[in-house]
């Protein structure tokens, strides 16, 4: 009988479980330890604070019994990985999370400090908590309590990245070397969300990005308003009526090509979406809107994550009372299994190369890019993840695409063929991104559970 099934296989994960939920409170010091670094990667004030952080990772790694270094390859942040290999002929799982967060932007706009973790109304409150700290937490401690209960019935390999918010770009950077330290049969993350405290969902795919900057220049320097208004064509004008021209009025992209090699969503998936997904007026509710905008023929929830969008992040043109002689748009284009970035990107360049009038120059840098990524459905760890699943919650986990991107995940698929289970325990008011970040101490302890289980699923295939 293999490993993880059957009696003996039941008795084992029973035994991880009562070690796990003996050390919550231990789970939970740590999570607070780690929101205690304000491991910003798009700041570069913050490296010490990063590699502290990954340190503080790798230690905790090689005190539960994984192998574990830190590695300095990233421009702004250390990865950490580790490794328990000591279960020949069984899968080799790779965990990968990350332990970089996003800014915490001003500290007016949050009830308690950021970076000083609170528990309150059961939640742990603070920068990273949800995203992904906390879910990070939740695996390391089933990892945990399966290596001191005599081991998983899976290798392990983990990746703890931190430069995830920014990219990826050094871990991007190895991965077509295919390096040992990534090699497995199968990758496990958890870095989404669930519908609710009650629903769990697998996320079936991730759409990819492009993100792209448009700067428009002309006058060698800004201009009186009243000496040149109405005579030269204005770059902040011109941007604007370019970033218009990016989608027809009912909300469908314009660029011509943008949707040659999307195909339509399968009839059955758009029935499962209708199904288990939720309704325009839930989806927007979080949003604080009534309407939602976009392609037509797509409910809300279609749009944002089995549909390509094109949205705008940044726009800048400033001088006083003056024609600023410059303008600046963001753009981040969210792309679907079929699109490439490379593609798109010239889609794009030849409908805003038509449209600058003279007097002005346009020019398109790309910024980012990574590949959309979709779950093969009938691979036998998304009935594994359902078994894990039900016992904790009551129920498997919903099947429904997330429309986020994760870099890592799509390049593993694209360089090494690895599939990535995407099973994630954040909630959609955990306010990720935002102020007043927050990870609910039910989605720490049944998160843990389900990790707890899953490994023990996973050794039985
Ligand atoms: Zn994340």
């Amino acid at each position: 009988m293999p490993l993880g099934g059957g009696r003996t296989g039941s008795a084992r994960t029973a035994a991880a479980l009562r070690h796990a939920r003996a050390r919550r409170p231990r789970s939970l010091a740590l999570l607070r330890d780690l929101i205690r670094h304000p491991t910003v990667s798009a700041d570069p004030a913050h490296r010490a604070d990063l590699r502290a952080c990954a340190e503080l990772l790798a230690a905790h790694l090689r005190r539960i019994g994984l192998d574990a270094v830190t590695v300095r390859a990233g421009r702004v942040a250390p990865y950490v990985t580790g490794a328990w290999l000591r279960r020949p002929g069984a899968p080799v799982v790779l965990v990968y999370g990350h332990y970089d967060v996003q800014p915490a932007g001003p500290r007016s706009a949050w009830a308690t400090h950021p970076f000083r973790p609170t528990v309150r109304g059961g939640y742990v409150h603070g920068r990273g908590a949800g995203d992904d700290k906390g879910q990070l937490v939740a695996q390391l401690a089933a990892i945990e309590a399966w290596l001191a209960t005599g081991g998983p019935p899976v290798n392990l390999r983990i990746v703890l990245d931190g430069e995830e918010e920014i990219g990826s770009p050094a871990l991007r950077d190895h991965l077509p070397g295919r390096p040992a330290f990534l090699r497995a049969d199968l990758a496990v993350v958890s870095d989404t969300r669930m519908r609710d405290a009650h629903t769990p969902v697998l996320v079936t795919g991730l759409r990819g990005s492009l993100a792209v900057r448009l700067d428009v220049t002309g006058p060698a320097t800004d201009l009186h308003a009243g000496a040149y208004g109405g005579a030269v064509a204005e770059p902040a004008q011109v941007l604007c009526a370019l970033v218009a021209s990016l989608h027809r009025p009912d909300g469908r992209v314009a660029v011509a090509g943008f949707y040659d090699d999307v195909r339509p969503p399968h009839p059955d998936t758009r029935a499962r979406l209708a199904r288990d997904g939720p309704t325009d007026q839930r989806f927007l509710a979080p949003a604080g809107l009534r309407y939602g905008h976009g392609e037509p023929g797509h409910s809300a929830f279609e749009r944002a994550t089995v549909r390509p969008a094109v949205v705008v992040t940044a726009l800048q043109a400033a001088a006083r009372a003056a024609v600023p002689h410059r303008a600046r748009a963001d753009l981040g284009i969210r792309l679907v299994p079929g699109q490439r970035p490379a593609t798109v990107f010239r889609a794009l360049s030849a409908h805003l190369a038509q449209r600058v009038p003279r007097g002005v120059r346009a020019r398109l840098t790309p910024l980012f890019s990574c590949g959309p990524y979709r779950m093969d459905l009938r691979d036998p760890s998304v009935a594994a993840a359902s078994r894990a699943t039900t016992p904790v919650f009551g129920r498997p986990p919903l099947l429904l695409p997330s429309g986020g991107s994760i870099p890592f995940v799509g390049d593993l698929a694209a360089t090494a063929g690895t599939r990535t289970l995407l099973l994630g325990f954040g909630l959609p008011d955990d306010n990720i991104h935002a102020p007043d970040e927050r990870f609910a101490l039910s989605s720490l302890h049944r998160g843990t559970d389900t990790c707890v289980r899953l490994y023990g699923e996973l050794g039985a295939l």
